[in-house]
């Protein structure tokens, strides 16, 4: 049978316009339709202009930083439209490169919902297309408690584009998005207050790391709720008022869950398909990325496996290869994938943590703690680093490497490749430092903390 297409993907994020332009440029017919927005959640309500309002909240640590290097500056009244609207601009000109990215590689564009018709037909806003192959990368949507009020509150794809910044705000939730946007809106000189069910935020991150960034973020004047969840809110007038598990109560303009993302699986006409989820809800796959039905395949947060931007770009490049070239597809190591928190300070980790190690057997620690030189004039000197090495016993190979402060991300990316390429804590040794440096630490790590397993 003929098909419209050879390939069609669901979902223009950033997977999917890999998978797309990888497929079409080793000769595939292929086709993207995208709902919403060119480059999906990483480029236009995620990373990109999360990283965008990150570092437009350092500018008030800086000017304060300034004046213990003689400088006589103080910072001015911050313009929270100014920022939105050259945050768009720069949003705008990205959706841009996006779109000409997959007509340069010859990709047929449908801005458009896509909706299975049967396993090979797509009614594509209102059009019937067909594939011979088709694949599903429509990533997650924000998730909201059920509490009641819960209505009241927003999620990070409103933060984006709030009218104004808020005076107090509640984060609900302990995870990336809650200590991201708490050092956000705390540097832009909200009074920021963090609900979180767990001792300490970051569950799943280096114990060291997690109690290091909870004493800074209450060193910078934000308000940790540890152990308690919110259980009802109530508009109180103009305000939102935030009920909590230990009677207590938060009074605030606005209330911002951060609780986690879902699959968006809701609405494609996957029972037409015939493609089955997994008991989260989430689209299964095979190790190839097959579903159940073997010409359907998903990849990126959809599978709600490692939900990072770079993950399912590289699983959309290595599909599109597997499937439309003569060559052995590009594939990448999942072993250990490095990943950033982007908070104040911000953090950086590949490989085991302490406990993950621990678990496995025999490990020595390395670990120290430091002010970083321009902290020590800066008169911000609660902004310590703290660096931290696993290294397995027996084999001496380096399994872990975390970083709280300056440049963690900038440094815990190198470190990934060293960790990927197995190398040993003699490899770091024999390493020669930048000095001066923060990085130069973790060569120079000399002394074990201690051992476990
Ligand atoms: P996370 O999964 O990181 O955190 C969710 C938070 O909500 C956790 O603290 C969790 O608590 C809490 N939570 C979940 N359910 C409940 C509940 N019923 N009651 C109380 N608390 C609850 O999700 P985020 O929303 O922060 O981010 C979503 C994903 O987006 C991340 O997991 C990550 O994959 C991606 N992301 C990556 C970024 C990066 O790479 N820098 C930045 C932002 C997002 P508990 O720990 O107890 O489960």
């Amino acid at each position: 049978m003929a098909y419209d297409f050879d390939v069609f993907v669901i979902g223009g994020g950033s997977g999917g316009v890999r998978c797309a332009r990888i497929a079409a440029g080793h000769g595939a017919r292929v086709a993207v339709a995208e709902e919403q927005h060119w480059g999906g959640t990483c480029v236009n309500i995620g990373c990109v202009p999360k990283k965008i309002l990150v570092q437009a909240s350092e500018y008030s640590g800086f000017a304060a930083d300034a004046r213990g290097f003689g400088w006589d500056s103080t910072i001015g009244a911050h313009d929270w439209a100014a920022l939105i609207g050259h945050k768009n601009a720069e949003i705008s000109r990205l959706n841009g490169i996006y779109r000409k990215l997959l007509d340069n590689a010859g990709v047929t564009r449908f801005e458009a919902r896509a909706v299975f018709i049967d396993a090979h037909t797509l009614d594509v806003g209102g059009e019937r297309i067909s594939a011979e192959r088709i694949v599903i990368a429509t990533g997650g949507r924000p998730t909201r408690l059920p509490i009641p009020g819960v209505e009241l509150g927003i999620v990070s794809d409103d933060a984006f584009f709030l009218a104004e910044r808020p005076r107090r705000i509640v984060m609900v939730g302990g995870g990336y998005i809650s200590v991201e946007f708490a050092g956000i809106f705390a540097g832009l000189g909200s009074a920021v207050h963090v609900v979180y069910r767990q001792p300490l935020p970051l569950r799943g991150f280096d114990e060291d790391m997690r109690s290091g960034l909870a004493e800074a973020m209450t060193a910078q004047g934000i308000t940790l709720h540890a152990n308690v969840s919110p259980t009802a809110i109530e508009a109180v007038g103009e305000e939102k008022r935030v009920h909590l598990s230990d009677g207590s109560s938060i009074s605030a303009d606005l209330v911002f869950f951060a609780t986690g993302r879902a699959p968006y699986v809701a609405g494609l006409g996957l029972e037409a398909a015939g493609v089955e989820l997994t008991a989260g809800g989430a689209i299964a796959i095979d190790a190839e990325h097959a579903t159940n039905v073997p010409h359907i395949f998903a990849i990126g947060d959809v599978t709600d496996r490692i939900n990072l931007t770079p993950v399912a770009i590289a699983e959309g490049h290595h599909l599109a290869d597997r499937l439309y070239s003569s060559e052995p597809p590009r594939s990448w190591s999942f072993a250990a994938v490095p990943t950033a928190v982007f908070s104040n300070p911000p953090m950086a980790t590949v490989g085991l943590t302490e406990a993950q190690a621990a678990e496995r057997g025999p490990h020595d620690v390395y670990l120290t703690r430091f002010t970083p030189m321009r902290h020590t004039l800066s008169g911000r000197n609660w902004r310590r680093s703290i660096m931290k090495l696993i290294v397995e016993q027996g084999s001496d190979r380096v399994v872990g490497a975390h970083m709280l402060g300056e440049d963690a991300p900038e440094m815990i990316q190198g470190l990934g490749i060293a960790i990927t390429a197995c190398a040993t804590k003699r490899d770091f040794d024999q390493t020669i430092g930048i000095h001066p440096t923060s990085a130069e630490e973790f060569v120079t790590l000399r002394t074990k903390t201690r051992s476990v397993g």
